[in-house]
């Protein structure tokens, strides 16, 4: 198989695959292509991917040549005409966003690879970018608030005097939160944690945060292993006790989400306004709606001189390694979708590809996307 890999339009640094990971393809018997400065802003040249095995084309070309075309977001700003019926796009795919140009490619007998659907089952976990790039915003936002805070997060002990260490809370200890716990850990400060699954309790422990319990958490076993809604006295008794540790804290870090829903909003305005000027509060859920009542998604203000991040494009900040990840689970997908000469053969009764194809010649496939675009 030729698989084309593409420059990103807009803000992207990041690049679908670095030349590491060309050369990975190369042992499963995959060529590549790649368009020109792809990887620019990952910091890899055109002359690193031609050392690398692969060869550097323009964009019409990748496009006309690939079977399969790889991309970190989806080419929407192309016209879709340059693709052929029977090619695949391979891409996050944000299907709800992105309907029109998903129906669009569903009539054109493209088939539409969405890696955020990959499925979060054992089988699927060295695939599972959103896991990866969690990874990279839970450390990044820790990273962020750690720079803004006027304070130390380790406790100090100098001729000046004794510092004492700051105290970060973390609400949701998801694949971000866990990583956000281990970061301010490691950098000394206390860590607080609130989660609603009991599984997560240990986790935290052993990371050395402070998992604090709300008693009536909700959980479903159906949920798969994610959070549900919770009951209006839950909320009421967990806003209460999330109001009291944020106005101790120095840092906080939301995280918490609901797969399909507007993220809880679990910072209410009058806790900012009772917070410490100076705090710094990081929003991971803010482009679903957000864990704190005040964040603007994909701004970053002061309100009562507390700082509230809403950024949303921390892997893309740290595109480098970030790409690294998306393309090593990029290719432990392909793994499942090449035969032994490293011919495309895209099985979509394998549940991970089921799961994962968006539309498949001339039809809607994952049962996810039906339900997101409300498809029968
Ligand atoms: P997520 O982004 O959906 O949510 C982040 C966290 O917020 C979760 O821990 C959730 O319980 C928590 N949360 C939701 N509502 C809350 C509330 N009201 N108050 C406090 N916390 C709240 O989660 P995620 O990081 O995508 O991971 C969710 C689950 O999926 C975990 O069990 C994780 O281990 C599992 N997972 C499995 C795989 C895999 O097997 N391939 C990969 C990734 C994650």
């Amino acid at each position: 198989m030729l698989i084309g890999i593409l420059k990103e339009t807009g803000n992207e640094n990041r690049v679908a695959i670095l030349p590491g990971e060309a050369v990975a393809l190369k042992k499963l018997g995959i060529e590549v292509i790649v368009e020109t400065k792809a990887g620019e802003r990952a910091f890899a040249s055109d002359e690193d991917y031609i050392k690398a095995g692969a060869g550097v084309k323009s964009r019409s070309e990748v496009i006309s040549q690939a079977e399969m075309i790889l991309s970190v977001n989806p080419p929407v700003e192309d016209d879709l005409n340059l693709f052929k019926a029977g090619q695949v796009l391979c891409s996050v795919l944000n299907p709800v966003v992105n309907s029109r140009w998903l129906e669009e490619a569903r009539l054109h007998k493209l088939s539409v690879l969405a890696l955020d659907l990959i499925p979060r089952t054992t089988r699927a976990q060295s695939m599972d970018i959103l896991s990866s790039m969690a990874t990279v915003s839970g450390y990044k936002a820790v990273l962020d608030a750690a720079s803004l805070l006027p304070r130390f997060f380790p406790m100090f002990m100098s001729a000046a005097g004794t510092i004492k260490p700051s105290r970060v809370l973390i609400l949701g200890a998801g694949v971000a939160g866990l990583q956000a716990i281990a970061i301010a850990r490691k950098l000394g400060a206390i860590v607080e944690v609130f989660d609603v699954r009991s599984a997560v309790k240990e986790e935290v422990k052993s990371l050395g945060g402070k998992f604090v319990e709300v008693e009536g958490a909700k959980e479903d076993t159906a949920a798969g292993g994610y959070a549900v809604e919770q009951t209006e006295e839950f909320k009421r008794k967990q806003q209460e006790l999330i109001q009291q540790r944020a106005i101790a804290s120095d840092v906080v870090i939301g995280t918490a989400q609901i797969p399909g829903k507007k993220a809880p909003v679990l910072l209410l305005k009058d806790t900012v306004y009772s917070m410490k000027p100076g705090s710094v509060i990081v929003d991971l859920a803010s482009s679903s709606g957000g864990n704190c009542e005040l964040t603007e998604n994909g701004k970053n203000i002061v309100v009562n001189g507390v700082h509230i991040l809403g950024k949303t494009d921390y892997a893309s900040e740290m595109s480098s390694d970030s790409s690294k990840m998306f393309g090593c689970n990029v290719i432990n997908l392909l793994k499942i979708m090449v035969d032994k000469e490293g011919k495309l053969v895209l099985n979509i009764q394998d549940d991970i590809l089921n799961g994962t194809t968006a539309v498949h010649a001339g039809e809607y496939v994952s049962q996810r996307v039906k339900q997101m675009l409300k498809i029968n």
